[in-house]
């Protein structure tokens, strides 16, 4: 069912055309003829202004692409020029000296000496913080990574924890005598690899030690390294992987690239991959440096399942 509502010349109409009247009879006509209802609010629209419309969005999104083109694109040392103007300002709001390394989390550090880095609170956050009533500091000789509760402000009476921007690490001294053999003029590998295990923190989940000592056990003459299987810990020597210990000068890159061998190697061990043949893997035995010259740094497809099925197991 409809509502006749007649068929009067623009009845509820609105023409917006340059057709002329010839269209507009020809539409009343119809209706009177077929009596339908005019179609209520329905307008016409000249083809010819409607396109000129889209010809200048067009163009108007063209010109601000343009723009937003050279936008993106003007000289970088621009944007640093105009970012220059500020620095000064800034640097009158607080004090940044330059000699020192700053943390995102509003400390700072600055190395004094070989073992030694002195850390501390920024200036914004020494101003946003006010008076501060007490530091609570860490314990002795426990172990922070950068980036961890470093130490606790205590402001009235609130407290505030603070990002350490350095990794402590602890620096404790071995017994080197327990384990040297005067003998042989080299150091027991299983004996400074249970120091290592002794002296590592119960969460740790991997721990590589590097030593410069030349390393042996009783029934090999020498070792790279040595490790825990399925353990927490690894050791590996660089003692002959310098090229100097054969006689041959110094190469800086191709001993970094050995030790990170050995390095995988030996910490391969402790995900439980046992040695392997494949030649293209880095877990292939080595008696001679050579050989650790000829395997690469990665895996075998094999070995990395193995330490797949390691992380599985352990879920991590
Ligand atoms: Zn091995
Ligand atoms: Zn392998």
């Amino acid at each position: 069912m409809g509502i006749q509502v007649g068929c009067k010349p623009n009845a509820g109409i609105t023409r917006i055309s340059r057709m002329g009247d010839k269209r507009k009879d020809h539409q009343e006509e119809c209706n009177d003829q077929k009596g339908d209802p005019p179609t209520e609010g329905f307008s016409y629209v000249d083809i010819f202004a409607t396109k000129h419309i889209e010809y200048l969005l067009v163009i108007g999104f063209l010109l601000l692409f343009i723009v937003f083109w050279r936008f993106l694109t003007r000289p970088a040392k621009r944007v640093f020029k105009a970012a220059g103007k500020y620095v000064p300002v800034i640097n009158e709001w607080f004090s940044l000296p330059e000699e020192i390394y700053y943390h995102l989390g509003h400390s700072w550090a600055a190395p004094e000496g070989k073992n030694l880095v002195k850390v501390g609170v920024d200036d914004f956050a020494q101003k946003l913080v006010g008076k501060i009533n007490a530091i609570q500091l860490p314990g002795i000789g426990s172990t922070i990574n950068q980036g961890d509760k470093g130490w606790t402000l205590e402001v009235d009476s609130k407290t505030i924890d603070m990002l350490s921007p350095v990794t402590r690490v602890r620096n404790r001294r071995f017994n080197l005598s327990l384990v040297y053999d005067p003998v042989r003029n080299q150091y027991n590998s299983t004996g400074l690899l249970l120091e290592l295990i002794n002296d590592t923190p119960p969460e740790t989940m991997k721990i590589l030690g590097v030593t410069e000592l030349d390393l042996f056990i009783p029934i090999f003459t020498f070792l790279f390294g040595e490790a825990q299987l399925n353990g927490p810990a690894a050791l590996v020597s660089t003692h002959r992987l310098r090229n100097q210990f054969y006689g041959i000068p110094d190469d800086q890159a191709l001993l970094k690239k050995r030790l990170l061998k050995e390095g995988i190697h030996e910490l391969g061990h402790t995900f439980g991959l046992i040695h392997c043949f494949a030649l293209k893997c880095v877990m292939k035995s080595s008696t001679y440096v050579e050989e650790i010259d000829q395997k690469p740094t990665h895996f075998c497809k094999l070995c990395q399942q193995g330490v797949l099925k390691w992380q599985n197991e352990k879920n991590i």
